[in-house]
């Protein structure tokens, strides 16, 4: 009785709430309260265990029916907009939480001044009743737990509807501005950079680098206009390990809670930035520099795996540019092409010595044509951690082989991702013989996102391995724009929304067609937009995928568009939730990530809002108030 009392008193909190948060929907939340009163009114001389009987029979009534809206026959077709089916894992208590925390998310006077208010609350209610609130808001919507163990239920209970998780611990340090920029800029300085900052532009290696490529200041914060994605500071070595030993957790769990879950990592977090704007200079300067070889050959304009160069007339015209010893050399020693063609991929090969990269530093001079220093060496110092940097991957792809899991690398900034993603390719190589074990996140916003897949997709057949990828729109679209505008160079994002959309059906189609040819192949469409699920699920019906193929999986954010994942995973299809976790004083930066991207404006949340509001009329008149999900 107790129990059931403290229960109607939360509704009444959430109702009261939802009352003055949605002034359309007066009537019904006056409704809600009267008919939470009878209901309990109903239930109240009715014995605890017969209370029970009566809702494991209307969860298994619920198990028969929600089948019928999926069809089992050839064709996958799913209405996202059966929300008894959307919301089955919900009880009413999650669904009034819900509606509430999008509505607060739909002032913007909340959502941008979210940090202060948050702090203001802590001050006024104490920390204890501070976590109360943020359990029961925010932090109970968007995040699962504290720790391994307390995010188990919540684990388990999506595992039961057929969602899996994507292990993502989320706590982050929240430095101040001037610290982060601090950081930013020591970390992303070589030592010899750091030796004459002053006279940076002059020095004479220095010269070759490029805007994009070196640390600034004013973007040092690599946290500003971002929503999506949590943001690494380097500090030192150490805290790189303890980022691997916290990932290493993530994994086993993972193991421990599903068959083929997934990990996800950033490899901002295992090393000094630093290595990765170098080697992402040098691997961009080096595929530009056969893109000025096959203008040469007139091949401009052209197809990027289309790009296909003459070696004859390659090797006359790095002579005639004066080029010695190094270049042609590569070209000579047989690792090339046999039929005496060279593509982008064949050219990418003579890059492919994981432990001898500071030896690759080296860039082709456009003018010359031969290779030049890019920076003076790397230190020793500056070497190791390079080095250990490349080892921590090492050990988190084979510790997710043992346990099972899936590797899912996140995409970052720019300035980082072609290391990024090259890194992750070279992981590929090793452990994605068999089965797609690593994953790696393609970013549709990018201009070159569909060069970026179907060269990718290209190697893995040529190299026969399987390739894996998380499909994204991507997160940091605000900070990279205004970065290229303000340091002067190409803003590498699409020009607007459509293009990226289209972007991102383009590559997805390129993925399902490798799938459809070669069944080696994986991919995460990783978004929380309708229409690129139906896309999705249109092609494959094109096509004859079926979602039990396990080839095609889906992936949101916890406490983001159950009533696209939870049908997804109804009609068999691997449906993941990215699944935060961390002590409450210290996801509040993810918090306040998720408040901004759930403004009310989103088209995409304005649907979820209806959609809730529908199955909470729907509970509140088929007198299933009550209703417990079975877990
Ligand atoms: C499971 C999961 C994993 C993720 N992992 C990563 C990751 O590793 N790296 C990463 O960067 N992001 C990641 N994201 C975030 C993702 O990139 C998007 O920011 C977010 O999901 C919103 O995109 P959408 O497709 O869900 O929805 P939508 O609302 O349809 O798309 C919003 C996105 O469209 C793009 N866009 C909007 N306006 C424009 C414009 N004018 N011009 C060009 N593009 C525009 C932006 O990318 C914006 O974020 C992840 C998201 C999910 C759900």
């Amino acid at each position: 009785m107790k129990c059931t009392l403290l229960l109607i008193k939360e509704y009444s909190i959430y109702i009261t709430l939802s009352y003055y948060l949605e002034g359309q929907h007066l009537a019904s939340a006056y409704f809600a309260l009267t008919k939470v009163s009878t209901i309990h009114e109903r239930f109240k001389h009715v014995a605890h265990e017969e209370y029970c009987k009566c809702l494991d029979a209307i969860c298994k009534d619920e198990s028969v029916d929600s089948r019928e809206h999926v069809s089992y026959s050839n064709k996958i077709s799913i209405d996202f907009e059966q929300t008894k089916e959307a919301y089955k894992s919900k009880d009413t208590l999650e669904l009034l939480r819900s509606l509430v925390v999008f509505k607060l998310c739909s002032y913007d006077i909340l959502v941008d001044k979210n940090k202060e208010i948050m702090n203001l609350s802590r001050k006024l209610l104490g920390q204890n009743m501070f976590e109360q609130f943020m359990k029961m808001t925010f932090y109970g919507q968007f995040v699962a737990g504290e720790d391994h163990q307390s995010i188990r239920p919540v684990v388990q209970k999506n595992q039961a509807y057929g969602v899996g998780a994507v292990l993502d611990y989320s706590v982050e340090e929240d430095l101040s501005q001037e610290e982060a920029e601090r950081k930013e800029m020591e970390s992303c300085m070589s030592a010899s950079e750091k030796e004459s900052p002053g006279e940076y532009v002059h020095h004479f290696f220095s010269d070759h680098r490029e805007k994009k490529f070196t640390a600034h200041r004013k973007f040092g914060d690599r946290r500003e206009g971002v929503t999506s994605a949590r943001t690494y500071f380097y500090a030192d070595e150490a805290k790189c390990d303890q980022h691997m030993e916290t990932f290493l957790k993530c994994i086993k769990a993972s193991g421990g809670s599903s068959e083929d879950g997934f990990s996800a990592i950033k490899m901002t977090a295992l090393g000094r930035p630093q290595f990765l704007l170098q080697f992402s200079e040098v691997l961009v300067k080096w595929r530009r520099f056969f893109s000025f070889l096959a203008a040469k050959q007139g091949k401009d304009g052209v197809e990027v795996l289309e790009q296909k160069l003459d070696l004859e007339q390659l090797q006359t015209c790095l002579a005639r540019l004066g080029a010695q010893g190094n270049i042609q050399s590569c070209f000579s020693d047989g690792r090339l092409h046999s039929s005496g063609m060279v593509d982008m991929l064949d050219w990418n090969r003579l890059i492919d010595e994981r432990t001898k990269i500071s030896d690759l530093l080296v860039v082709p001079n456009l003018q010359t044509g031969e290779l030049e220093p890019l920076l003076s060496k790397f230190t020793e110092e500056e070497e190791r951690q390079m080095k250990r940097m490349l080892q921590r991957l090492d050990v988190l792809a084979k510790h997710a082989v043992e346990n099972g899991v899936r590797l899912m690398v996140d995409a970052e900034q720019t300035y980082f991702q072609p290391a990024i993603s090259r890194l992750t390719v070279e992981m590929k190589r090793i452990f994605n013989r068999d089965k797609a074990v690593v994953f790696n996140t393609y970013q549709c916003y990018l201009k070159e996102a569909f060069d970026n897949v179907s060269m990718d997709v290209e190697l893995s057949r040529r190299e026969g391995w399987c390739f894996g990828a998380k499909l994204v729109r991507g997160a940091y679209m605000y900070q990279e724009r205004s970065r290229a505008a303000e340091i002067g160079y190409d803003d590498p994002i699409n020009p607007d929304y459509e293009s990226t959309n289209r972007m991102y059906h383009r590559c997805l189609d390129y993925v399902l067609e490798e799938i459809e040819q070669n069944k080696k192949a994986n991919v995460m469409v990783a978004s929380h937009n309708i229409d690129t699920v139906k896309h999705t699920l249109r092609r494959m019906n094109e096509m004859g995928l079926a979602p039990t193929d396990k080839k095609v999986y889906f992936g949101q954010l916890l406490g983001m568009c159950d009533q696209i994942s939870f049908p997804l995973a109804q009609a068999g299809f691997p449906v993941y939730k990215y699944v935060p976790y961390g002590p409450v004083n210290e996801v509040i930066p993810y918090l306040s990530r998720r408040a901004q991207e759930n403004r009310g404006i989103m088209k995409g949340v304005q649907m979820e809002r209806e959609l809730l509001w529908k199955e909470l009329m729907r509970r509140l008149t088929s007198g299933e108030v009550f209703y417990t999900p079975a877990v």
